[in-house]
């Protein structure tokens, strides 16, 4: 299965590498064809190559369009050595084999990020690119593809070890990451078409990404692990600037993005906020008069599990701040900016990543979610729901006041982001107890309440800050008693979907104890 490399077709937008490659290519005594830019390239560097427009005898026309979509690249490409008839038709065309394609395609996810417009976005898909990547990919049992500048010297490594030719098993991983890019490619096409022209629906969709990192594992140190960017350019931790530190890992990037994406809940216009995020679930939430009240009162929430967290928040770091937090062990900032002044206090900090990006992401805006489960990808609308005073019925004898109502509107937004089964207690625009991810409602409100009164204790507070707390709950409550709990924790004031068929129930026992509660008429399930 070894075969040599005689004739290579170099077809670049980037051209990175690819002088020393082609001089490497030729000194094999391969033979050089290319495209016009390519060419031209080669050339200047002093190397001798022959123009595809005079294989094929037609020009490149149409502003590139159509450069190499001839029979005479594609046969070259796709004949197979081994069959006579595939043979014959070569000689009788006058087809020369290509034993080996090199093209990396127009960059057009690279054009995107850039926001540029519509028809330069279009301009830059490439057509012929692709169609001789899957030719030749197709016919790996005789061609060789590369489509990544890495994988140059793979290729040369390779001759050099197999006295010039490649082995079958070589040429197939290029396959392989040939069609990973064709289609990863093309995916990025139909994902920018799709927001281009507003369409929102989750069907007819491709999914894929571009290797932004190889990690150094995965959730575990077990597993392999890398992280891939959609392009979307979306401020958060695909695009953030890390400015100090490690590498982010798996699990900092999952915990950065759910903290950047609770943050940014909190319009800073109306006043600094900062979420603090541990295994992706907030250990503590608070808007303040400046940043650093923020930070505090967030931090106060759970002290011990905002050890080692990832800190979001949603205006820039500012010196007070900083110091404030390098007071403990952190591992992630993400941040819309940090002063000159924040900076220099994290430089201390070797270990502390820092990471800023241009705004926040706007909460409200469409686009998918993809979880993979065995077999399949689950895909969905993302959860942009939204409720505001208008949409909330109050359903017991007492309503809320006003304040009571900021805070539940605030617990409302913590909910959303905290695994079900969730409740969040507020006080004064502040968590003071968060119960996730339990399998029963009662036992997150228990948790929370659990973790509120030793939260007390630690910093000797004569009463949990439960007590004339807001209480959300991120879906109904089935029965009474996760309510009943959650007053006897002390809150006054319960928000939350309703739509059991125990409503009457639950709204009884709202009463009874003496609380408000105000129904939004949306579920915040997040698993
Ligand atoms: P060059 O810089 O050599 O003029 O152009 C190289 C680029 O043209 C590569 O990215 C390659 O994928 C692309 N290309 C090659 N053939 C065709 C074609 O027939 N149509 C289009 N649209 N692009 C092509």
């Amino acid at each position: 299965d070894l075969v040599p490399i005689r004739r290579a077709l170099i077809s670049v937008s980037d051209k990175t590498g690819l002088i020393d490659f082609a001089r490497a290519l030729d000194a094999r005594g391969i033979e050089l064809l290319s495209t016009g830019g390519t060419a031209k390239a080669l050339r200047e560097a002093g190397l001798s190559v022959k123009d595809v427009a005079d294989v094929t005898g037609f020009p490149e026309m149409m502003d590139g369009r159509v450069k190499t979509l001839h029979p005479k690249v594609h046969g070259g490409l796709l004949a197979l050595r081994d069959n006579e008839e595939h043979v014959a038709a070569m000689s009788e065309h006058e087809i020369a084999p290509i034993d080996l394609l090199v093209v990396n395609l127009y960059p057009f996810e690279a054009t995107v990020a850039a926001g540029a417009a519509y028809d330069d976005c279009i301009e830059n898909i490439d057509i012929g690119g692709p169609a001789m990547i899957r030719a030749a990919a197709k016919n790996h049992s005789f061609v060789n593809v590369v489509v990544d500048v890495e994988d140059y010297d793979a290729l040369l490594a390779e001759l050099n070890a197999n006295d010039d030719q490649t082995t079958l098993a070589f040429r197939q991983k290029l396959a392989q990451t040939a069609y990973a890019r064709t289609g990863a490619y093309d995916a990025a096409v139909s994902t920018w078409m799709a927001s281009a022209i507003g369409e929102a629906a989750p069907r007819r969709r491709a999914f894929a990404g571009t290797l932004a990192q190889t990690l150094r594992y995965g959730e575990n140190p077990h597993q392999t692990a890398a992280f891939y960017t959609d392009g979307t350019n979306r401020p958060g931790v695909a695009t953030a600037k890390q400015w100090q530190g490690k590498e982010l890992s798996y699990n900092n990037i999952n915990d950065t993005d759910a903290a950047f994406e609770l943050v940014a809940e909190f319009d800073p216009a109306k006043g600094p906020a900062c979420a603090i995020i541990k295994h992706a679930n907030p250990c503590g939430v608070a808007q303040g008069a400046t940043l650093l009240d923020a930070y505090k009162s967030a931090f106060d929430c759970d002290r011990t599990s905002a050890f080692g967290g990832i800190i979001a928040l949603n205006q820039p770091l500012d010196v007070e701040t900083a110091k404030e937090i390098t007071g403990i062990f952190t591992e992630v900032v993400i941040a819309p900016g940090a002063s000159d002044e924040a900076r220099e206090v994290f430089a201390a900090k070797k270990n502390l990543r820092l990471l800023t990006t241009e705004g926040l992401p706007n909460v409200l805006d469409g686009g998918l979610t993809v979880r993979q489960v065995a077999g399949g990808l689950l895909v969905q609308d993302k959860d942009a729901g939204f409720v505001d005073m208008d949409d909330l019925k109050v359903v017991t004898e007492k309503a809320p006041t006003e304040e009571q109502m900021r805070d539940l509107l605030f617990a409302w937004k913590v909910a959303k982001h905290v695994k079900s089964n969730a409740i969040v207690y507020v006080k004064d625009g502040a968590t003071v107890g968060v119960g996730a991810g339990q399998m029963s409602r009662l036992d997150s409100a228990l948790i929370a309440a659990k973790k509120a009164e030793r939260m007390a204790e630690a910093m000797g507070l004569p009463q949990p800050l439960t007590i004339g707390s807001a209480v959300a709950s991120d879906a109904f409550f089935p029965f009474a008693d996760g309510l009943l709990e959650a007053a006897a924790a002390g809150a006054t004031c319960v928000i939350q979907p309703g739509g059991s068929m125990r409503d009457n129930e639950v709204i009884d026992a709202a009463n009874e104890a003496g609380l408000a509660m105000v129904l939004t008429g949306m579920r915040h399930f997040r698993h």
